[in-house]
């Protein structure tokens, strides 16, 4: 068999986890460039980059959702397929067990995380045979938060704010467009999208996510389809979306569109959304051994620069810094806008725990408390833990249950990403609550800010889904929706519909 080739893959799923592409590299430190500093949009990117660094530094995850890892191979005719998905799967839960990798498998029936990133359908392999000699392997890491902002349209049909999209390219061309306006921040923007125009529904959504794997600034060789990408680019960020939907000059940094051959009765156009923490490397392997002949995507002979050439994220000295557990007069204090530095305990909570706040009490007083929507990285370390990886998860996931325990529980705040709905917006404002944007993405830095992992409840979800008690020092967000019954995210998404408006 080949001695290195476990080795190899392993190599190829710790540095795509930790260590982005130059590519993305460049286009996020030009999205950093344009932005005027101040701007929230512009703290926040100072916060991915400092992300991006302190992950490619210490090896660590550079978003706590490593995602589903998806493989793209070509092999030699004869190569053993079966062999090589095995090794696959042991480098996976190897990656796993040293904390590279958040365990993200979970039954879908019966919600049990298989703790090793191991079961049906995890990880996604997809073999390729071909005529030269050599093994080609391609790793995306795509995470839930953008996932879940994919989208795919049935044209001919009406987009609100762009009228009807015909069965033409400039149909296709809104639907790319209502695709970045209704991700917003939920995926963790600015992000880049790849499209495909026609197949069916399932290959529609294949293609769409295989066009990730082409480089951020490479050129279709289609014209027409290099036309439609550059009109894209041309225009989108004149939405206003910015960095994590919290307004600004880049909402998206890369469009990349493949086409297949439809039904006459079909015509599907599919978008795979993904975020800023764009995790995508490839290696060739020799076939004699299964080593590594050299990296697709990056030269390691070409360490990439760091992202930041000045100070990371500094105080200004208008943070508000607060430390739990907050009365309901330091909250009412607060307006959108406000950045506030946190201190004090605060807890994790994400679906598996609001579910089950519906119907128990909590394992810990959240009276003043701070409830903060993460799925970290966390290893066991001796007879304690250690953090890993912190970075918030997608809020609105929790918007049927979120109202109802700020209410019975007494939370102060809610930290996560994307914000949240009209409902936890007006119990903000009966109880005296507010929601805190964190950086989507920014693991590393927010493990930074965790000075001790005193405890955890309700473990039996699963790692991600667990109840941490975390002691936090000077842990950085923003207010994004008050007490007062203002919400900057409903604010963007109504200013770039009108923009969206003036691009039909
Ligand atoms: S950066 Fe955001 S969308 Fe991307 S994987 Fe992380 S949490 Fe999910």
């Amino acid at each position: 068999m080949l001695p290195a080739f476990l080795g190899s893959i392993l190599d190829l799923v710790v540095k795509t986890s930790t260590d982005l592409a130059p590519d993305v590299r460049a286009a996020m430190k030009a999205a950093l460039d344009q932005e005027p500093a101040g701007t929230q949009s512009a703290q926040a990117l100072t916060i991915i980059a400092e992300n991006i660094d302190q992950a490619a530094d210490g090896e660590g995850a550079i978003c706590q959702d490593t995602g589903m890892p998806t493989f793209e191979i070509r092999a030699p005719i004869g190569a053993n397929l079966a062999w090589m998905s095995q090794q696959i799967r042991d480098a996976i839960a190897e990656a796993t067990r040293r904390g590279k990798l958040r365990p993200n498998s979970v039954d879908s029936i019966t919600g049990k995380n298989s703790g090793n990133n191991l079961g049906p359908g995890t990880p996604v392999i997809h073999f390729e045979q071909w005529d030269q000699d050599e093994i080609e392997v391609k790793l995306l890491l795509k995470g839930g938060g953008c996932e879940n902002t994919n989208i795919q349209y049935s044209v001919p049909c009406e987009l609100p704010n762009l009228g009807r999209a015909d069965r033409d390219l400039d149909g296709v061309r809104k639907c790319i467009l209502h695709a970045v306006w209704q991700a917003q921040g939920k995926g963790c923007s600015p992000g880049a999208v790849g499209v495909c125009i026609g197949g069916d529904r399932t290959t529609g959504y294949a293609h769409a996510k295989q066009q990730l794997f082409r480089t951020l600034d490479d050129v279709n060789p289609d014209p027409v389809l290099a036309g439609l990408e550059a009109a894209i680019m041309k225009t989108v960020n004149v939405l206003g979306i910015g960095t994590m939907g919290f307004g600004g000059k880049t909402s998206l940094i890369g469009c990349k569109v493949g086409v297949l051959n439809r039904l006459p009765a079909s015509f599907f156009v599919s978008v795979a959304y993904d975020c800023w923490a764009f995790r995508r490397l490839g290696v060739v392997l020799d076939p004699r051994d299964g080593s590594i002949t050299r990296w697709l995507y990056r030269d390691p002979s070409h360490p990439a620069l760091p992202m930041l050439d000045q100070a990371g994220f500094t105080r200004t000295g208008k943070e508000v810094v607060l430390t739990s557990p907050i009365s309901e007069e330091q909250i009412r204090s607060l307006r959108v806008g406000d950045v506030v530095l946190l201190n004090g305990m605060m807890y994790t909570g994400r679906d598996s725990v609001h579910s089950y706040l519906m119907k128990h009490d909590p394992p810990v007083d959240l009276q003043g408390g701070i409830l903060y929507h993460c799925g970290p990285v966390v290893l066991k370390d001796g007879d304690g833990w250690k953090m890993m990886a912190a970075g918030p998860t997608t809020s609105i996931r929790e918007e049927p249950y979120q109202g109802e325990v700020i209410r019975k529980f007494g939370v102060r705040a809610v930290i996560g990403k994307g914000g949240m709905g009209p409902k936890t917006l007006a119990a903000l404002k009966d109880a005296g609550a507010v929601y805190l944007s964190a950086i989507g993405g920014a693991a590393q830095f927010y493990a930074r800010c965790v000075e001790q992992v005193t405890g955890v409840s309700l473990l039996e979800f699963g790692v991600p889904e667990a109840m941490w008690h975390m002691q936090v020092r000077d842990f950085p967000c923003i207010v994004t929706m008050d007490s007062h019954g203002n919400s900057l995210h409903k604010d963007v998404e109504t200013e770039s519909a009108k923009q969206l408006a003036t691009l039909a």
